[in-house]
C-alpha cells in the first residue's frame, strides 16, 4: 500500500521504517531535516522504568513552591495561562489518586513494550554502537530528601517488579567517579539504556528506511485529501500526495493537523532546554539526574548535555536561555571536573496530552488515518514501539495491547 507519514522525528521515522519493513511504499514528510525537531535534543535515556504518570498529587503539591523559585524544574509563562487553562484543569483532574493509578498502568503497558522494539531497531538498523546499558542514576546529597523524593517512585517500581538499586556514597563514586564527593545517595534504574546521540539514532533508522525503498520528502503537510471515513492523501506545500493510508506523527504540531481532519486533541508543548557543556576532563558514563538540582546531565556526542525540566508556554514563544544558564554552577557542583563552557543551547517542545499518555492508533471514525503523537517526556523511549504498533494495526495484526487508553477521543483526565 502507499503510505504517507507526516513528521520525521523519532516517532514518525520509526512508523515509516516499520511500515517499509512490512513492504509498504512509504513517503516520510518533514519540512526540516529528519530528527532535528524535539527528537534532536533530548537526554538520550531509554526510560523503560517510567511507570509514574506525570499528573499525580505529589507533583501538584510541589507546584506552588516551584512557581516562585527561579531555578525550579517547572516554570509557567503567565501570559500563556488563559490559553493553557483547559489543559491544566484536565492535568489536575488526571492526578486524582484512582485515575493516576490507571494512567500509570496504561503508561507502563506502553513502556513495557519499548525495549523489544528498540532491540529490533538496533539489530536491523545497525545501531548497537549508539546504545549502552548504563541505567540511569538519580542522586542526592541529603538522605532524607532522597527518601522523600524517591519513595513514590520506588513503590511504583516495586509494584511493577522493575529492577533498581539504592547506592550509598562509596558505591556511587565507584560506579561514577566523576560525581561530586558530597553526594550520599542514588537510585540506580538499572534496566534503562542510554543513546549516545539521539540525532544519530533517528538518522540511523531513516537510513534503514531509505535502504528499504522509503523516501523522505522535504515538505510541510497542510491538510488531507478526501472526506468522511477515508483520507485519500495529504495536501503539502509541494503539492498533493495520494495515499492509501496516512500516519500523523508531527509531534506538538499534530494538533493543528488533527483539527484539519476534524479531530480535537488538547495537545500542548512542555518546553525543555538543553545546554551542551564542554566536558574537558570530565568523563561521565551514566545519565545523572540531580534530585536537589532538578535537571539531568548526560554524556551525548562527546559533550555533557544538561537537560531541564518543564516550561509551559506557547510553542512559538521565544526561548529564555537565562534559566538553563543559571544552572551551570549547580552542574559543576554535581560534576566538579566540569570546568568548560557552554558550546550550544537548544529549546525543544515535548508534545503532551494532559493525562500523560500519547495518542496512538487509528483515528476515530476513520478507516485509514493513523495517529502517533503526544509522547511527552518519553518519545525517544516509545518511538520504535509506537511505530511497531501502527504497523501492526495497518497489517491487521494484533498489537498485543488494548489501545483504548490512547484513543484520540478519550476523555484526557
Ligand atoms: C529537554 C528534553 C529532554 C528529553 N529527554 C528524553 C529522554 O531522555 N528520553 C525520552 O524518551 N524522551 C525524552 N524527551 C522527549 C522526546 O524528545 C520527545 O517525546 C520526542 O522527541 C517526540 O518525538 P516526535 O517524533 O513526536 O516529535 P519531533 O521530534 O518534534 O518530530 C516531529 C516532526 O514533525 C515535523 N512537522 C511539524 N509540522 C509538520 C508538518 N506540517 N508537516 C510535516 N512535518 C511536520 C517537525 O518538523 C518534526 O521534525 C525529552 C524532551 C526534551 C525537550
Amino acid at each position: 500500500m502507499k503510505a504517507v507519514v507526516i513528521g520525521a522525528g523519532i516517532v514518525g521515522t520509526s512508523c515509516a521504517w516499520f511500515l517499509a519493513r512490512d513492504g509498504h511504499e512509504v513517503t516520510l514528510l518533514d519540512p526540516r531535516e529528519p530528527g532535528t525537531g524535539t527528537s534532536f535534543g533530548n537526554a538520550g535515556v531509554l526510560s523503560v522504568e517510567s511507570c509514574l504518570p506525570l499528573a499525580r498529587l505529589s507533583l501538584l503539591l510541589s507546584v506552588p513552591a516551584m512557581l516562585f523559585d527561579r531555578d525550579a524544574p517547572f516554570r509557567l509563562r503567565w501570559r500563556y495561562l488563559p490559553h493553557l487553562l483547559p489543559w491544566l484543569l484536565r492535568f489536575v483532574l488526571a492526578a486524582r489518586p484512582g485515575r493516576a493509578r490507571e494512567l500509570g498502568e496504561a503508561l507502563f503497558a506502553l513502556v513495557g513494550r519499548a525495549d523489544a522494539a528498540h532491540d529490533l531497531v538496533i539489530a536491523e538498523c545497525g545501531l548497537a554502537g549508539l546504545v549502552r546499558p548504563t541505567g540511569w542514576l538519580k542522586v542526592a546529597r541529603d538522605p532524607r530528601r532522597f527518601e522523600r523524593a524517591t519513595a513514590e517512585e520506588r513503590a511504583a517500581l516495586d509494584r511493577f517488579s522493575l529492577p533498581y538499586r539504592i547506592l550509598g556514597r562509596e558505591e556511587l563514586l565507584a560506579l561514577e567517579p566523576a560525581l561530586g564527593a558530597d553526594l550520599r545517595r542514588a537510585l540506580w534504574l538499572t534496566a534503562d539504556r542510554h543513546v549516545a546521540s539521539p540525532l544519530a539514532y533517528t538518522r540511523g533508522i531513516l537510513r534503514a528506511f531509505e535502504a528499504r525503498g522509503g523516501r523522505w520528502l522535504q515538505a510541510r503537510a497542510t491538510g488531507f485529501l478526501g472526506r468522511g471515513a477515508e483520507v485519500a492523501g495529504v495536501v503539502t506545500d509541494r503539492g498533493d500526495l495520494e495515499a492509501d493510508l496516512v500516519v500523523l506523527a508531527a509531534g506538538v504540531f499534530s494538533r493543528a493537523l488533527a483539527a484539519a481532519a476534524g479531530i480535537r486533541v488538547p495537545l500542548e508543548a512542555e518546553r525543555g532546554y538543553h545546554l551542551m557543556l564542554d566536558p574537558e576532563n570530565c568523563p561521565l558514563a551514566h545519565p545523572v539526574y540531580g534530585i536537589e538540582e532538578g535537571f539531568l546531565l548526560a554524556p551525548i556526542e562527546n559533550r555533557i548535555r544538561l537537560t531541564t525540566g518543564v516550561e509551559l508556554a506557547s510553542p512559538t514563544a521565544p526561548p529564555d536561555y537565562s534559566r538553563p544558564r543559571r544552572l551551570v554552577p549547580k552542574a559543576r557542583r554535581l560534576l566538579p571536573g566540569l570546568t568548560g563552557g557552554i558550546d550550544s543551547e537548544w529549546l525543544g517542545l515535548r508534545p503532551s496530552l494532559p493525562d500523560g499518555l500519547p495518542v496512538l492508533g487509528r483515528a476515530p471514525r476513520s478507516a485509514n488515518l493513523y495517529l502517533a503523537f503526544g509522547h511527552q517526556h518519553l518519545g525517544l523511549t516509545l518511538g520504535p514501539s509506537s511505530g511497531r504498533i501502527i504497523a501492526d494495526l495497518v497489517a491487521g495484526r494484533d498489537p498485543g495491547l488494548d489501545l483504548a487508553p490512547y484513543a484520540a477521543d478519550r476523555r484526557f483526565f
